[in-house]
């Protein structure tokens, strides 16, 4: 069975449904009639350390795709620009087509997960200022951690770039930790991917949801329980659907719109 199988054509798209212009480890994107816009599809396929570890979480899929499109409307509303357009169903985003610059931004309030196992710092150790982190996008070499001299070397972004990216970051993770602050969440650490629109301009695109973002329950001092998000499935803590459904339920609660 092949990992797009679930895509169940929706009526906004032509029929047969346009060949698929990529497929990632948790979206499809297809082209559509206008060719400065993609249709991305949110699959419920989850993976984790490089793919080695595969599985599905039910309700992922939806859950992401409406979780991202009230945080990109958020940061639109004040004032960070992003590849969304609009969202046609509940597992489809309307963005736009931009050239996805090869590198991950990781911004970390709290140690956790590589911070800790590379330098040894302890679990939850607080991060003031927050920590930004460039990791090269690439599956094959494991998506190492960037220098600045090597980011420079690779020539993946101007010098000029990164500090866009770098500041663009920090103003996102302001925004995002004082939202699920709001949702009795903590934003621990989280990804960001960047793209290029024609004009030269930076948008944030990707996604932003409990695969992309570490979440600790504030109601919760088990280092177990508190966690609300893919690391329920990266350390098998059970519950995992769970977790994001209610990470949603808090968001959409905290927003006032319903489920
Ligand atoms: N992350 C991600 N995709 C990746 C790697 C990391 O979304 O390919 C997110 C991860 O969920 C966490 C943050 O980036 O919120 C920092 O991840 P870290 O570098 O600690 O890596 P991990 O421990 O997940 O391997």
């Amino acid at each position: 069975m092949s990992e797009s199988s679930s895509v169940v054509k929706p009526d906004f798209l032509p029929d047969p449904l346009p060949e698929k212009q990529y497929e990632g480890k948790a979206k499809v994107l297809y082209p559509t009639d206008d060719p400065a816009v993609l249709l991305s599809f949110f699959k419920d396929d989850a993976t984790a350390f490089n793919a080695l570890k595969r599985g599905s979480i039910s309700r992922k899929g939806e859950i992401n795709c409406t979780l991202s499109t009230h945080l990109f409307q958020l940061l639109e509303r004040e004032g960070v620009a992003t590849h969304w357009i609009d969202s046609p169903a509940v597992d489809w985003m309307r963005v736009k087509a931009v050239e996805i610059i090869p590198l991950e931004v990781v911004v970390r309030n709290l140690a956790a997960g590589s911070l800790c196992k590379q330098t040894g710092l302890a679990l939850g150790t607080v991060l003031e200022p927050p920590l930004v982190e460039f990791f090269y996008k690439d599956d094959a070499l494991g998506d190492p951690l960037l220098t600045p001299d090597r980011l420079r070397l690779l020539k993946v972004a101007s010098d000029a770039e990164v500090e866009t990216l770098r500041s663009m970051a920090l103003t996102i993770n302001r925004i995002l930790c004082e939202f699920f602050a709001s949702c009795d969440l903590t934003l621990v650490d989280f990804k960001l991917e960047f793209g290029r629109e024609r004009s030269g301009a930076i948008v944030l695109a990707d996604e932003i949801s409990p695969d992309t973002c570490r979440l600790w329950d504030r109601r919760e001092t088990d280092p177990e329980r508190r966690v609300m998000d893919k690391d329920r499935f990266r350390q098998d803590l059970g519950n995992v659907a769970a977790a994001y459904e209610e990470v949603l339920h808090r968001v959409l609660a905290v927003l006032g719109t319903s489920a």
